[in-house]
């Protein structure tokens, strides 16, 4: 009887919506495999001479569903080598189609110089075949030119005055637009379509009661939802990667837990928020004493400039350990390496008060959520 009637009552509050589960909540049931695969891991703008582990880049395969993270140096080809999309050249390449939506962190070149290869080859490699375009969600433009270091007072002679700080949606509209002798020969000699209308990008919104603090520390905010679908649902927050603003952290709450990513920051409370209880943390470390020899002293203004950019804005992997204990993760995976010329022991062995699993996510580095 008080089982028919708790059933009762569960039924007639379900269907006022209150209890009804999201599709994306844990469900260690679910047949569906979700994996992180990371597909770059070096931080900078440099190929540190040809390192094999490209730029910062990461894939979330739930199923045959495929969602990118970043686009770092190599993400491209790594998506093919890590078996996540299958160039089937008899019937026309594919590949890409399985990708439902890409997220970039913030708009510094590391993260992005791969995002025109998705544009520019996606109608090749089976965008056509998709009904709906690629979602992309990144940052909004800064709003402000970026403040001078006053370390580094000399004249400056900036880049584009007219909008110096393009957002996601304009970056991409200008990256066809830069490409368009390509892309006409293609329409009009090939037949082929305008690539654009595969690809729809969003600058992210971030909440209105969050003021704007393009020159400073963002503030103190719980994580606010940019996507969701019957698979994940992704949250982000604010993080503190000065003078990149917006910088964003991001949250995949999938069926089988949840894996977050720092994107680039120093230590950030907003980013421990997002991360509590995840199953993997994602976090990008930067190693001081490397950072330190980079620019022996004397050093110049500008190099003065470039280290107090290296220490401020990026997370000591020192320090990465306390952050992931507080977050209560599982499982910490260090990437966006500075540099990733240092031994995978040497990262380890730098972690400190962590008592979970930790990894070092180089290129084609993959671990399934159990
Ligand atoms: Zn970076
Ligand atoms: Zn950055």
């Amino acid at each position: 009887m008080i089982n028919l009637l708790s059933r009762l009552i569960l039924a007639s509050v379900s269907i006022l919506g209150l209890v009804s589960a999201p599709s994306w909540a844990a469900d260690e049931k679910s047949s569906q495999k979700v994996e992180l695969i990371i597909l770059g891991a070096a931080a900078g703008r440099t190929s540190y001479g040809g390192h094999p582990d490209g730029g910062f880049s990461a894939a979330i395969a739930v199923g045959d569903i495929r969602y990118i993270i970043d686009f770092g140096r190599g993400w491209h080809d790594r998506y093919y080598q890590a078996g996540l999309g299958t160039a089937k050249y008899k019937t026309g390449f594919s590949g890409l189609e399985s990708v439902r939506a890409a997220f970039i962190t913030h708009l510094h070149s590391d993260h992005v110089v791969g995002y025109p290869e998705l544009l520019l080859f996606g109608a090749t490699e089976g965008l056509r075949r998709k009904k709906e375009p690629i979602q992309i969600y990144g940052p909004g433009s800064r709003g402000s030119l970026t403040p001078q270091n006053i370390n580094s007072p000399s004249f400056k002679e900036i880049v584009n005055p007219s909008s110096p700080n393009p957002g996601t949606k304009e970056m991409t509209d200008k990256i066809y637009e830069a490409f368009a002798a390509d892309l006409n020969d293609n329409i009009l000699d090939s037949g082929m379509p305008n690539p654009h209308k595969y690809i729809n990008a969003n600058d992210i919104k971030i909440p209105d009661t969050i003021v704007p603090t393009p020159d400073g520390v963002p503030p103190r905010m719980s994580p606010f939802e940019i996507y969701h679908d019957e698979l994940i649902k992704v949250t982000a927050t604010l993080v503190s990667h000065p003078p990149m603003y917006p910088s964003f952290a991001f949250r995949f709450d999938t069926k089988k837990g949840a894996i977050v990513f720092s994107g680039d920051t120093n230590k950030s409370e907003n980013l421990i928020e997002l991360a509590d209880n995840a199953k993997i943390l994602v976090h990008e470390v930067i190693n001081h004493d490397w950072a330190n020899g980079l620019f022996p002293v004397p050093r110049t203004e500008d190099q003065v400039s470039k280290l107090d950019h290296l220490i401020k804005s990026h997370t000591d992997v020192r320090d990465v350990g306390e952050i992931a204990e507080k977050a209560k993760v599982k499982h910490l995976v260090l990437s966006h390496l500075a540099p990733p010329t240092i031994t995978d022991a040497e990262w380890i062995n730098s972690v400190k008060g962590f008592g979970g699993r930790v990894d070092v996510g180089r290129a084609l580095f993959r671990v399934t959520l159990e």
